[in-house]
């Protein structure tokens, strides 16, 4: 198929233009290079434009006339998302609002998007299930569950078809080390857990100690990059055929705190980590973790890799 990545030269974005080339896609990336980079997608025609231009997008859909969407163009950061919700919703709901114009008027139906495990916010219970309440915390996952309502309007009237993926904790990098994560400011745990394990940036933060949990630190669900690549191939598969807006978990169903997170990326490294028990950060939930039962119901998939595989991947890339 011809596949358009939007946000392509982003961290899962670029993990899964890699994957579609691997399958025999034919691919074209969008990406305004933001927060993406020129050198993590393949080798394909790569289109510098922002979502936010209506009139550029729906001449580069009329022009490329894909067979489906990857949309993962997106501003990311929850934190800056509090800061700065006019910026989240302007280009996360109406990027995606032009982009389901453009794919409409160029009569192009199925779309993949990159959905988080934000949209449900502090869980009643878990492991979370897609019908689980809705209630997100923040204005990043506000966003991306606009972007869903805005499907579920595109697909009722049968303009578009797709399937929202709901990530829980992506992290890793591609084995074969073609792509990993590159993010400015670095946020999250597992990178910042190995640099700092490798004395490359300062000591790791940890965020809560006094949480309802097996050790007082947050649970979450780590799944891989490569396992969530996969995850949009075999999603764009099922769009051949399927109908609707579906909305699918991706995660492992296995939760890790995050002092087991630093002690196996210490092992990972080879060198201790030393890190400073800070108190908690606004906003965190005190356990995420995914059923995945509808992913492999629809999707017949399931997680293939594991956190030290994860681990290992990100270090191989980081250490790179
Ligand atoms: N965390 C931490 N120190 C860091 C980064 C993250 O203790 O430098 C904790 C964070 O509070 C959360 C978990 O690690 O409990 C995962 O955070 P991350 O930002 O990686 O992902 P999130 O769950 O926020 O999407």
């Amino acid at each position: 198929m011809r596949l358009l990545v939007t946000g392509g030269a982003g961290y899962v974005g670029s993990h899964a233009a890699w994957a579609a080339v691997d399958a025999g896609h034919e691919v074209v990336v969008v990406d305004n290079l933001s927060t993406g980079h020129r050198d993590l997608p393949p080798p394909v025609e790569l289109v510098e434009l922002d979502l936010l231009d209506a009139e550029g997008l729906s001449a580069l859909l009329a022009r490329v006339r894909p067979d489906a969407v990857l949309h993962f163009a997106a501003r990311a950061q929850v934190g800056e998302s509090v800061a700065h919700p006019d910026r989240y919703f302007r280009t996360n709901v109406v990027g995606s609002l032009n982009l389901l114009e453009a794919m409409r008027d160029a009569e192009c139906g199925r779309l993949v998007f990159s959905s988080t495990a934000a949209v449900y916010g502090e869980p009643e219970s878990t492991p979370i299930r897609e019908d689980a309440a809705m209630r997100p915390t923040n204005p990043y996952g506000r966003s991306k569950r606009m972007v869903e309502e805005l499907l579920e309007a595109w697909s009722d009237r049968g303009w578009v078809h797709s399937i929202a993926l709901r990530y829980f904790n992506a992290a890793g990098a591609d084995a074969a080390g073609r792509t990993g994560e590159r993010h400015d400011p670095e946020t999250h745990l597992i990178p910042n857990a190995l640099l700092a394990a490798a004395g490359k940036r300062s000591r790791l933060k940890l965020f809560g100690t006094d949480y309802p949990t097996r050790d007082g630190t947050c649970v979450r669900d780590y799944v891989h990059v490569s396992d969530l690549a996969d995850a949009h191939l075999r999603a764009i598969d099922w769009l051949e055929d399927g109908t609707g807006a579906a909305a699918i978990n991706l995660g492992t169903g296995t939760g890790y705190t995050v002092r087991e997170v630093l002690t196996e990326a210490a092992a990972v490294v080879g060198a201790p980590l030393v890190f400073d028990e800070v108190a908690r950060r606004p906003g965190d939930p005190a356990v995420l973790v995914a059923s995945f039962e509808r992913a492999t119901e629809i999707l017949g998939w399931s997680p293939q890799r594991d956190l030290r595989e994860i681990l290992a991947s990100a270090w191989e890339w980081h250490r790179r």
